[in-house]
């Protein structure tokens, strides 16, 4: 829209356009950043509150996952997008912290306001900003603590607390989830170059409404969600060979296609024979492979299927190609191209292949593999409202799991890990001293407003709260483990009870708050072209016919 040219700025602005300039449009911003963060920090923690969602054609959703609510909420001024940014960031890159993320990105921006109102120039408070991410990013190596893959019982407390806020109801239903997803990324998790590197794509997600959050089970393979092709084959194999083909089992179509004439029935009869002949051939490839349960990316023709059946090989047919990565990667097998190709030493092992009908559709669960490098979870629950949350919890988990994993390193949370950084950031401020002194203060305090809202969330009295926590804090060494116990409401030492949270969350949710704030303070100038929206009023923001947010 603006084009900087040779220290002039010109503007081509078409009609109804509207402009707003320097401390209006950064008051503007910083109001609307703020009203975001406050409409996500009633679900903090596991007190939190949850939203229900309805979308313009009356979908409902109902969910406590910051990223879920502001992707939902049709969020319309520039400035709330950006915020929605920091919450998408934060969920491609950790998973998880997405509401924490966008909680101290707005905090960040009202006591950038503050200081903005004292005569403090944008320029000062960035800078400030700055320098006190860098340090943060200091104490929180500092009071990270270690951990590794076969720590089951940590990595168990970070599974629980990172799903403590999701729809999974009882303590029951948290302890088993928490224990399929830490199997399920161990399971997945390689060694590289001496440090641990997790692909959680690998761990597939399977739900299906139905049953009980209890029946979620970790299955060691995957499901493919198709069916078998032909009712006479095997429903069950144990001790599968299992063959991966991604060439059709069809006579190909060019060559039926081809010109032939036909002028007899007995030239008829003959081409058909020719045809099954071709067929039967192909079938007798993949038996004399020894493969008991075939898995085929294209078609399989009729009489194909039915020479399959007569020899008690299962096939499935039409497999997506990431099922056929995740196959091979589960049971061993090598994809073949062709069925020439197709050898003994290709073929998977799965201890048990069965087709079972879930919620009145049959699927095929590839299970028992063997040090499978690729696993599925399948969650379950009542209603389609429940799998969703269960399976969005289950992602957090994974989220949060796998990056402690990768990162090898955890806080401990309930507030405390950023009272902690905060409490030091204090000191390091006086030290700096001067102007940026003041925003070093500033970006400390957002990052109370973590533990203020876990305590308001869960009706503690958030001031008393703070108070006691900062004593604390300053009383005690760096990094002690006060924090927020919101379900006794009281300030204690909280990693005693087990609120444990990746340090990767943490570093991620500080350092894209940050650069978000610093993005929209060094806004001063808001040229819409859309005429209403940049003067829009703070809060106002939504509404039926708004733009997606999230494209
Ligand atoms: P986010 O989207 O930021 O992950 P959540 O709603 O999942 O938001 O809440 C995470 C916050 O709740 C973290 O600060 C975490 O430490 C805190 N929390 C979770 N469980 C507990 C608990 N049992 N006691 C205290 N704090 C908790
Ligand atoms: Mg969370």
């Amino acid at each position: 829209m603006a084009k900087q040219m040779s220290g002039e700025q010109m503007y081509v602005l078409p009609e109804g356009a509207q402009r707003i300039l320097g401390r209006d449009a950064m008051r503007i911003n910083i109001a609307i950043g703020y009203a975001v963060a406050n409409i996500v920090k009633t679900t903090l923690g596991p007190k939190g509150m949850d939203k229900m969602l309805v979308s313009d054609l009356g979908d409902i959703v109902i969910t406590n996952d910051g990223a879920t609510i502001l992707d939902e909420m049709n969020v319309d001024h520039p400035a709330a997008k950006l915020m929605v940014e920091v919450a998408k960031t934060q969920d491609k890159e950790v998973g998880d912290g997405t509401t924490t993320s966008v909680v101290i990105g707005g905090n960040l921006l009202k006591n950038a306001g503050t200081l903005l109102e004292q005569g403090i120039h944008p320029t000062t408070i960035i800078k400030g900003y700055e320098v006190a991410e860098q340090e943060a990013m200091k104490i929180l190596e500092r009071i990270s603590k270690d951990v590794t893959p076969e720590d089951a019982k940590t990595l168990n407390r970070i599974a629980m607390i990172s799903m403590g806020s999701k729809g999974v109801g009882s303590e029951e239903e948290k302890t088993k989830i928490a224990n399929i997803v830490v199997t399920a990324l161990k399971q997945v998790a390689e060694k590289r170059d001496g440090k641990y590197v997790v692909d959680s794509d690998f761990i597939q997600i399977e739900k299906k409404a139905g049953g009980d959050v209890l029946d979620t089970e970790l299955i060691n393979g995957i499901i493919v969600d198709k069916e078998i092709v032909h009712a006479g084959m095997p429903k069950t194999i144990k001790a599968a060979k299992i063959a991966l083909i991604d060439s059709a089992l069809e006579i190909e179509k060019t060559e039926t296609d081809a010109k032939i004439e036909i002028t007899s029935p007995e030239q008829m009869e003959s081409f058909l024979k020719q045809e099954e002949k071709m067929l039967k051939e192909m079938v007798g490839k993949i038996q004399r492979s020894g493969a008991t349960a075939v898995f085929c990316q294209k078609g399989i023709d009729d009489l194909a299927q039915h020479y399959l059946a007569k020899m008690k090989i299962m096939a499935v047919r039409r497999v997506k190609k990431s099922d056929m990565e995740k196959l091979a990667r589960a049971t061993g097998a090598k994809v073949a191209s062709s069925l020439d190709d197709l050898n003994e030493s290709d073929l998977g092992n799965a201890g048990l292949v069965e087709e079972k009908k879930v919620g009145g559709e049959a699927m095929v669960f590839v299970r028992e593999c063997k040090d499978p490098k690729s696993v599925s979870i399948f969650v379950r629950g009542g209603t389609e409202h429940v799998v969703s949350e269960v399976e969005r919890a289950v992602k957090d988990a994974i989220g949060a799991v796998g990056a402690t994993i990768e990162y090898g390193k955890y806080v401990v949370g309930g507030g405390s890990a950023e009272m902690a950084i905060s409490s030091a950031l204090q000191d390091y401020a006086i030290k700096v001293g001067g102007r940026e002194q003041l925003a070093i203060q500033a970006f400390a305090e957002a990052l109370e407003a973590i533990p203020k809202a876990l305590a308001e969330n869960a009706g503690m009295d958030a001031i008393d709260t703070l108070v006691t926590l900062r004593t604390r804090h300053k009383a005690s060494k760096e990094g002690n483990s006060y924090g927020v116990d919101v379900l006794r409401g009281r300030v204690d030492d909280v990693e005693k009870i087990g609120v444990l949270e990746p340090a990767k969350v943490k570093k991620q949710a500080i350092s894209s708050a940050t650069e978000t704030a610093r993005l929209i303070l060094r806004i001063d100038d808001i040229i819409s072209s859309r005429g209403k929206s940049g003067g829009m009023p703070p809060g106002g923001m939504g509404g039926p016919g708004g733009e997606m947010g999230m494209d």
